[in-house]
């Protein structure tokens, strides 16, 4: 009973606020236009929708110039929320925390998190909305070029990450230094602590770009990496609030919004 109360008040509550916001127009269509697109998510019922991120990670994520989290993935995060007329209150945590924390501390995580079939026996993921691979910072004048380079190296990852998988799982005889925040291991590669950073793109390029003349960032299909897919992770099992993160990912795309996020944070 207490639960239908707070799907019926979620429900209110989301239909009140995009009334609010603008009526027919700015509503999804499909709200409540049937019993089973009502459905709310009992982690939405509360009207919060708890976020956990890392904001070590730009262009994705970072510490805005207000000293909250802020980035293209806060930035979608939010206008999901939006569309599901919840309020969206990002924490921010140890990106190798996020995926234990998800149903405790948070109930999603968005992270320019890569899906992985073990973290898939953790958590379920939404769709997909950004295709990623991994690339290698190493100092101006580095002969690493190859995978077959990279044996025996020193090499700088964020830990948890896929990159970490790579030089921890993959790369022969690498020594591995994992750090909780990308720019540490960035710091480290230019005091000479590390020969490389495996790291993802777009990270990798901001990087480049910030410590210019310094580092320069290598695609990481030289080194025959695979492409990766960013999705938000998601408590196992909750269908119906996949459901409703997908549509309302689905209506960002169609409208616009995504395009104008990528735009505004990542650019081309
Ligand atoms: N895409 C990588 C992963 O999922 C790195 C993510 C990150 O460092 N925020 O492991």
């Amino acid at each position: 009973m207490k639960k239908f109360l707070a799907i019926l008040l979620a429900t209110v509550m989301t239909m009140s606020l995009l009334t609010a916001c603008g009526g027919k127009d700015a509503a999804p269509a499909d709200v409540a236009s049937s019993e089973a697109d009502a459905a709310v998510s009992e982690v939405l019922a509360d009207g919060v929708l708890t976020v956990g991120t890392n904001a070590e990670f730009p262009p994705f994520e970072y510490v805005g110039d207000s000293g909250e989290p802020d980035g293209f993935d806060v930035a979608l995060i939010k206008a999901i929320g939006e569309k599901l007329g919840v309020s969206v209150e990002v924490e921010n945590m140890e990106f190798d925390s996020l995926v234990s924390s998800i149903g405790n501390k948070i109930d999603v995580a968005i992270a320019g998190m890569t899906v992985t079939d073990e973290r898939k026996n953790s958590v379920d993921f939404s769709n997909s909305y950004y295709d990623a691979l991994q690339y290698v910072i190493v100092p101006e004048g580095s002969e690493i070029a190859t995978f077959d380079d990279l044996a025996g190296k020193a090499i700088g990852v964020q830990l948890g990450t896929t990159g970490d998988f790579i030089a921890s799982d993959d790369v022969d005889g690498a020594s591995v230094s994992q750090y909780n925040k990308a720019v540490d291991a960035v710091n480290d590669l230019i005091n000479g602590r590390v020969d490389c950073v495996i790291i993802d793109k777009n990270p990798a390029l901001v990087f480049e770009s910030k410590f210019a003349g310094q580092v320069k960032a290598i695609d990481g299909a030289q080194f025959d990496f695979e492409v990766e897919d960013y999705a938000i992770a998601l408590p196992k099992g909750d269908a119906v609030l996949a459901d409703q993160i997908n549509k309302a990912l689905d209506e960002l795309k169609a409208d616009g919004t995504f395009d104008k996020l990528v735009e505004e944070y990542i650019g081309q």
